[in-house]
């Protein structure tokens, strides 16, 4: 049976390191008729948005699709085409696995967290509003009328909305995985002690959700003090659940645990759409030069690979990769670098993909 999958390169090391992940794919044997569609900054230039409708369409028609990642301008410029992403195919769940690998160069061994991220509301909703516009004068008003310290002239405001039923689809489907998958315990992450309702409500639906669970272990850690908990010892944690701020700061907290942010593989989910992305983003220090680390891609792959019921394929790939790592005599700079201290001996990003196909 064939595959339809939509492959957005992106942009950055985005089209080195999907280029390497569909040769992995391809040589695992798996039927995958591939679907390129084009977002971000060069459509931007041709087409006046960087995320036209007819990409959207591509995807929505095939219903999974990898991507690369995608350059958001900072501070000002374009919004960002992978928060946008998620929010057109309502993918609520970020999931990112970290595992210790043999040959990671980390000093950490043996950690095994699954994160949860929430990934349609919170800060990401994308509800801002700039210094001095008329909506930050309308929303000081409600507040200094609801008996609260003003909004400071000058100042930008970003919404933080948390609902119950985005907080409640999250924390189910931790609860879910952890349940199909063997865990011990699920923490939700939080700064309910001081924004007693946001996070308060994504806590309150947390322990609701939990108590459905009486299996699996739960326990709620305020994000401080969690990140300390997680970089002192990670064999602490097990499944994480985390509003969506967080879950992005300590999903790349995790990838430093595992090697890096070149390891770290994820998936958005949602209820008919997947699209499945490394964690980190398009890396433009070293773009262009054959020296990016494309495991994490290879890694999402695979996840998507158990999405398509291609179970056997995706831990060849695993097991490739894991292999080639152990090996350690095919690795890519930065890898080399944690392991040695330099990147001499490293290999590029092409001659580490052929090393993880031989090892398929
Ligand atoms: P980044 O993740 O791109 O890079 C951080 C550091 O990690 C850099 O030094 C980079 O060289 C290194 N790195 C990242 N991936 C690597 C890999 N595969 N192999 C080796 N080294 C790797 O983060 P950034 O520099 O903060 O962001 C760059 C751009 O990416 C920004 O425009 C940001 O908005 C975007 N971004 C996109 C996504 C996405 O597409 N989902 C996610 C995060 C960031």
């Amino acid at each position: 049976m064939e595959h339809r999958v939509a492959l957005i390169p992106g942009d950055g090391i985005g089209p080195e390191i999907t280029r390497a992940m569909r040769a992995v794919v391809d040589a695992t044997g798996v039927g995958i008729s591939w679907q390129e569609v084009h977002v971000g900054a060069a459509v931007m230039e041709r087409e006046g948005t960087p995320l036209p409708e007819r990409a959207l369409e591509a995807i929505r028609a095939v219903g999974v699709a990898i991507k690369g990642p995608v350059t958001t301008p900072v501070g000002t410029g374009f919004r960002s085409v992978n928060v946008a992403l998620r929010h057109a195919f309502d993918l609520y769940a970020c999931v990112r696995p970290c595992r210790s690998l043999p040959g990671d160069g980390s000093r950490y061994t043996d950690v095994d967290l699954v994160i949860f991220r929430e990934n349609t509301e919170d800060l990401y909703a994308g509800i801002e509003f700039a210094p001095g516009s008329p909506e930050v004068a309308a929303i000081d008003e409600l507040v200094r009328a609801a008996g609260m310290r003003g909004i400071r002239p000058g100042s930008a405001l970003s919404l933080k909305p948390i609902s119950e039923p985005a907080s409640r689809a999250i924390v189910t489907a931790a609860f879910d995985y952890a349940r199909a998958n063997g865990r011990r315990k699920v923490t939700a992450v939080h700064k309910a002690n001081i924004m007693k309702e946001t996070d308060g409500l994504f806590l309150r639906m947390a322990r609701e959700v939990a108590s459905a669970y009486p299996d699996i272990a739960f326990e709620d850690k305020i994000v401080d003090a969690a990140c300390m908990g997680l970089v002192q010892n990670p064999a602490d944690f097990d499944v994480l659940v985390l509003p969506n701020l967080y879950g992005d700061i300590v999903s790349d907290l995790c990838a430093g645990l595992v090697g890096g942010l070149g390891l770290a593989p994820g998936a958005n989910i949602g209820r008919d759409c997947a699209i499945f992305e490394a964690t980190h983003g398009s890396a433009p220090d070293i773009a262009g030069r054959d020296i990016a680390n494309p495991t994490a891609e290879f890694l999402s792959a695979a996840m998507m690979l158990d999405y398509l019921d291609e179970h056997a394929a995706a831990e060849r790939m695993r097991r490739a990769v894991s292999a080639t790592l152990a090996e350690g005599t095919a690795v890519t700079a930065d890898i080399r670098r944690a392991l040695t201290g330099s990147t001499e001996g490293a290999v590029g990003t092409r001659a580490y993909t052929e090393a993880v196909i031989a090892h398929l």
